[in-house]
């Protein structure tokens, strides 16, 4: 375990965790479906029990998790909801007061907008890139919450000083780092309190199990786990394994995204019916520089401004033959998904256009796919899209 500490992500991905192995001994984890396990006779050591998440299924993904992130723990939940959750509500109590970024996935705003308030702990949220977002903190101001890269416009935060503003106020800092993966990110190395992820999305990376996580010291992911047995969102063994098996390919996976998020935003930037491309290895993206220290891989994900709006991106989305229309994110295979349906559906066209996100706004999540095949999907249907544009210019005249 020690030499694995010191090994890469690919090697961390397929092997951290595992117990010892001898002879005859299967080279892949086993799924162990048993909900309970026997005890000591004296009643010393612990229960192990399926909800409590600590069956040998949970044990060796979240040891995995850790080493990935650089944490000393690490605890896998039912959801990504359910590990923002549990993190959360481990850290505040009646009366506390959050402070999160403006720029959040709709399933955490839900939460801090609509469910904190009935336990009594309010929320402001804040642009976490404008110096004067610390004027939200107030005297029972307990959690920051920013998330990084952001979605749709994939900002990326600075999280050393960002954290340090947190503590020196007496708060704890948890990242969204779902878009990063612990691959091209580590939160925690810049003083972070807690990362959590969405396991739906890179870390399983298949669209096939729903799970998340939360890793940082063993005293708060501690704080956590102790939530998630009383609330109990545990994840089936099952899903834990499937989330193991996607885990081994993590870094591969993420190479690929990262290639394959280079080659579409520099060609989607030539492209006279693209408007704007938001992709953070782009130097024309505001956070390039940032993103170039504290990123090891700008990712798959990249934000399309067809120059046609909504009408050009309905046309796009319908020409498409190897990209497939569906929120989430992270997976094998190319997913577009248009924020004004999806992620940012309840806001006005309005309030959406005043945060950067205006009709004719397409989300790709990149898949693994060859870029080539998937530029040249985007092409054609950015011909369609086209067509359509001129059709309506010289049907106006
Ligand atoms: C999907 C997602 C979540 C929620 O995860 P689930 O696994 O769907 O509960 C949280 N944050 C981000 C950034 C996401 O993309």
């Amino acid at each position: 375990m020690t030499d694995l500490h010191r090994s890469g992500p690919s090697t961390r991905a397929v092997h951290a965790g595992e117990g010892p192995r001898g002879v005859h001994d299967p080279v892949v984890n086993p799924i162990v479906l048993s909900t309970t396990f026997m005890s000591e006779p004296d009643g010393d050591g612990p229960v192990l029990y399926q909800r409590y998440g600590n069956a040998p299924n949970h044990v060796l993904v979240e040891a995995r998790l850790a080493a990935l992130e650089g944490a000393e723990d690490a605890v896998v939940v039912g959801s990504g909801m359910a590990a923002m959750s549990l993190a959360v509500i481990s850290v505040v109590s009646a009366g506390d007061h959050v402070v999160a970024t403006e720029a959040i996935y709709g399933g955490t705003r839900g939460l801090l907008e609509k469910e904190l308030p009935r336990f009594g702990i309010e929320t402001t949220f804040v642009d976490l890139s404008s110096p004067s977002w610390t004027d939200a903190f107030r005297p029972n101001t307990k959690l920051l919450i920013g998330e990084s890269p952001s979605n749709p416009l994939l900002r990326v935060l600075d999280l050393r000083p960002i954290a340090d503003e947190a503590h020196a106020r007496g708060a704890v800092m948890i990242v969204d780092s779902t878009f990063a993966s612990p691959v091209n990110a580590r939160p925690l190395e810049h003083g972070v309190d807690l990362v959590m992820h969405s396991a739906t999305k890179y870390l399983a990376g298949h669209s096939d199990v729903t799970a998340g996580v939360i890793a940082g010291s063993r005293e708060r992911v501690n704080a956590v786990r102790d939530r998630a047995k009383v609330w109990g969102p545990a994840l089936d063994p099952h899903a834990v394994w499937l989330l193991e098996r996607g885990m081994k390919t993590l870094a591969l996976r993420m190479e690929r995204h990262n290639a394959n998020g280079i080659a579409v935003a520099a060609w989607a930037e030539t492209q006279p019916g693209i408007a704007r491309v938001h992709y953070p290895g782009l130097a024309s993206h505001p956070d390039h520089a940032v993103a170039k220290q504290v990123l090891d891989g700008f990712g798959g994900m990249v934000g399309l401004e067809l120059a046609g709006g909504g009408e050009a991106a309905a046309r796009f989305v319908r020409a498409l033959k190897v990209a497939k229309l569906a929120p989430s994110l992270g997976g094998v295979e190319t997913l577009i998904s248009e924020p004004r349906y999806t992620s940012h559906a309840g806001m006005s066209p309005e309030r959406r256009a005043a945060n950067g996100i205006r009709d004719g706004f397409i989300r790709v999540s990149l898949g693994i796919e060859d870029a080539t095949d998937i530029i040249a999907d985007f092409e054609q249907a950015l011909a369609a899209a086209n067509v359509g544009v001129e059709h309506e210019a010289s049907a106006a005249d």
